[in-house]
Parts: structure tokens; C-alpha cells; sequence
């Protein structure tokens, strides 16, 4: 039991010394002291099914034994030492990644954030290259540094950054874009910005092939290996942000870009790799990663021994439990349900998405496609209120986000669509 100080008291403190711009999910801030695989509780030891998973972040579910076992075990022999002397799990970890990646993508930089990986993507390309237009997509997420954040396209995540060398392309939207699904249609914009908004050569092109944090935009079919292509001709590399996407979340695939026929030049990959541990990942073919040679880059805390051995019983635990078999079934179980319940309430608009990283939004009127952002709201806290926590997103915050760890089950996925059946028939 959880005898420590209350929720009241922490708050209290928190608004005193902590960043004011976090906003909480619930009107009540939750309040989670415990983890045990799909399930949180609470400080008064209430439990709830956890379909958001840390923003698409746990994997194995939460405190998996395997993966706190590698983590202590290494802990305990050696913690911390440096980039600049050998440590055994970082190179395992990076071979069991370079595995796991197609092509002669086979060189790993391992990096503690999402935001790191992707700005060091972003500077290999433009070293690579020789050039320095980037091209991203409206509502994409990529981190809340300088070059990152610049990539984003969404205003709730950008301050007064200096945007120098960024496009941000038409977003290959299948429910609002203006091209419906056609994904080579929405291309072309691309091969207009190359054409009209630089010198004809870029260094490059990154995007999710899922948007997670902007609510859930699976990338119309055909999208990437058009803008791939044209990335390419303009002497461009292609950068794929699995960060949410990546690490077999989508079920079918291990890779999300994998599901549009494509190979990136760059994988950059967080979250999910670590199960909660911070930790990130850069990688690449070994003709591109000798760019990196011309200086030293040096990152303290990228490749410590305890964040690779996690990561690498992370990628055991994958493996071993069949997770991605296990995200790609129930997923696809518990999208069904969704759409069926779209068939039942007309302030569903849309379920998309693939295997544990699913969307479902919901409009005011399905023909103006209006955002529901209270409803989405009180339907969220509600859920939470009968043990179900689920996230939202886009720019509207009218999407649920369903990004749930991997081992989530068929009943679990049962719990969740009849609670939001529940609050909705009552709506
Ligand atoms: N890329 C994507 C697709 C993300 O969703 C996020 C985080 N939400 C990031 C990059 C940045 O990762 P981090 O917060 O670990 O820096």
C-alpha cells in the first residue's frame, strides 16, 4: 500500500515547482504509483486498464519482470562509464537492432530521446548531402528541439523557434485531405516544394507512418514510395520517425514505414524501444554513418549499459512473447469492435489506425467533420472513471489515442469498447 504524501499535497507542490506549462489529462489529476503489465493504480490502490501505455511508450507492460531483471542485473554490476570505453550491452543491443531493420540499415547511434534521435537524423542528412532544405509534414511530430521542433507541424507544439530550412508538405490525410486516400496525388506537393521552395536539392524528408501524437493519420497508401522516389532524385535522404510507430506496435509489420513498401535511408526510434527507460536509437547504412566520423559526437547517457540492456530484454521480450503476432490480432479485434461501435454512435467519425496504435475521432456532425472536442473530454474522464484510461489528440484534442502495451488482451480490448459504448448510449 501507498502511504506517502496525497495527491492534494503533491499538487500543491507541483504548482509550485514544477514546469507550469504540463497540463494534466482528468480533471483530477491522476494520481499512479504502481504498474503491472496493461494495468495502473492509483494511491488508493484502484486499478485501471491502461490503453494508452505512456503515449505508445510501453511495449513489454509496465515493470515487466524480464526487462526489470536485466535492467537490476546490469545496475548492479556497472551502471554508468562512458562512450569513450566498451560496454558489452550496447553492442549487443545494437546488433539485435541492426537485425531487426531491412537493407544495409546496420549502424546504430543510440541516443535517450526521441527528440535526440531525430535531431541527430536530421544532421547526418544535411551532412550527408551537402544541403540543407528538410521536408516534413502539417500535423507530424518530432520532438521540442531546434531542428525538431521546426520539423513539427502542429502550433500546440512550437514556440518562437527560428524555422529556417523546413517545408512542411500536405498532410496525406485519408479522412479530411483533399486527395481522399490517394496517396501519390498528395506526392506531388512535395515534388512542388523541392520544385518552387528550394534549389532543386534537399537534404532530405522525415515523417511517422503513422502520426501519432497529431491523432492518429496513417499516411495514404502509395504516399511514401512517391515522395521517396522524388526525395531521392532531389539527392535527398529519406528519414523514417518510428518512434510511436516502430518497435511491432502496428502489428502486421515490425516497422510502421514497412506497410507502404518503402526503405528509409534513417530510422530513428524511442519509446517502445525502452519500455519506459530513456532511450533512443539513430539508424543507418555505414557509407552514411561516416559522415559522423568528421568530428567526435559525443552523447553521455547514449548506449549506457543499463538503458541497452533493457532495451535489449525489451527485444527479447517481443520476441519471446510473440507481441507483435499478439498487437497485430487483438488490434485488429479491437478495431473491429470500434468500427462497430461507429455503426452505433453517430459522434464517431472515424477509426483508423493499425494493430495497438488506433485512433478514433470524434465530429459534431460526421458531414462537416466538426470537431467534438468536450464530448471527447467528457467521454475520457468518464472511462477513467470506470477504470479505463485512454489518450487524445490532434490539433482539436477530439481523437482518442489507443496505443496500449503490447500484451494487452482480447477481454481487455472487450472492457474498453463497452465502456466507451456505455458513456456514449448515455450521451
Ligand atoms: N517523434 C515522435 C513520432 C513522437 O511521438 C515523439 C514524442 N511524442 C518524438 C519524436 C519525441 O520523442 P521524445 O519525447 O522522446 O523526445
Amino acid at each position: 500500500p501507498y502511504d506517502g504524501p496525497s495527491a492534494d499535497e503533491l499538487l500543491e507542490k507541483r504548482h509550485r515547482h514544477l514546469n507550469p506549462c504540463m497540463a494534466y489529462f482528468y480533471k483530477n489529476p491522476l494520481f499512479l504509483v504502481d504498474g503491472k503489465m496493461q494495468y495502473l493504480f492509483d494511491e488508493k490502490g484502484r486499478r485501471y486498464l491502461d490503453a494508452f501505455g505512456g503515449i505508445a511508450t510501453v511495449s513489454c507492460g509496465h515493470c515487466h519482470p524480464q526487462v526489470l531483471d536485466a535492467i537490476f542485473n546490469q545496475a548492479k554490476r556497472l551502471q554508468h562509464t562512458t562512450a569513450l570505453y566498451l560496454n558489452r550491452p550496447s553492442v549487443d543491443f545494437a546488433e539485435a537492432l541492426a537485425s531487426k531493420c531491412p537493407g544495409d540499415l546496420n549502424v546504430v547511434f543510440f541516443t535517450n530521446s526521441g527528440t535526440e534521435a531525430n535531431e541527430l537524423a536530421l544532421m547526418i542528412a544535411r551532412l550527408y548531402t551537402g544541403f540543407h532544405d528538410i521536408i516534413s509534414l502539417r500535423n507530424g511530430y518530432h520532438g521540442n528541439a531546434g531542428a525538431t521542433m521546426t520539423a513539427t507541424g502542429q502550433r500546440n507544439y512550437k514556440y518562437n523557434v527560428v524555422q529556417t530550412g523546413i517545408h512542411h508538405a500536405l498532410n496525406p490525410d485519408p479522412y479530411r485531405g483533399i486527395f481522399g486516400t490517394n496517396g501519390p496525388k498528395y506526392a506531388k506537393d512535395v515534388d512542388e516544394i523541392i520544385t518552387y521552395g528550394t534549389c532543386g536539392r534537399v537534404a532530405g524528408f522525415i515523417a511517422e507512418a503513422i502520426q501519432g501524437v497529431g491523432g492518429i493519420y496513417e499516411l495514404a497508401p502509395g504516399y511514401l514510395s512517391a515522395v521517396y522516389a522524388s526525395v531521392r532524385k532531389a539527392g535527398g535522404l529519406c528519414i523514417a520517425d518510428e518512434v510511436q510507430s516502430g518497435f511491432a506496435r502496428t502489428g502486421g509489420h515490425f516497422w510502421g514505414f514497412e506497410s507502404q513498401g518503402v526503405v528509409p535511408d534513417i530510422i530513428t526510434m524511442a519509446k517502445g524501444i525502452g519500455n519506459g527507460l530513456p532511450l533512443g536509437a539513430v539508424v543507418t547504412t555505414s557509407e552514411i554513418a561516416k559522415v559522423m566520423t568528421c568530428h567526435g559526437y559525443l552523447n553521455t547517457f547514449g548506449g549506457n549499459p543499463v538503458s541497452t540492456a533493457g532495451g535489449l530484454a525489451v527485444l527479447k521480450v517481443i520476441e519471446n512473447e510473440k507481441l507483435q503476432q499478439n498487437a497485430f490480432t487483438v488490434g485488429m479485434y479491437l478495431k473491429n469492435q470500434l468500427l462497430a461501435l461507429k455503426e452505433k454512435h453517430d459522434i464517431i467519425g472515424d477509426v483508423r489506425g493499425r494493430g495497438f496504435l488506433l485512433g478514433v475521432e470524434l465530429v459534431t456532425d460526421r458531414d462537416l467533420k466538426n470537431p467534438a472536442t468536450r464530448e471527447t473530454l467528457h467521454v475520457m474522464e468518464e472511462m477513467k472513471d470506470m477504470g479505463v484510461l485512454v489518450g487524445k489528440g490532434g490539433l482539436h484534442g477530439n481523437i482518442f489515442r489507443i496505443s496500449p502495451p503490447l500484451c494487452f488482451t482480447r477481454e481487455d480490448a472487450d472492457f474498453l469498447v463497452c465502456t466507451m459504448d456505455h458513456i456514449m448510449s448515455k450521451m
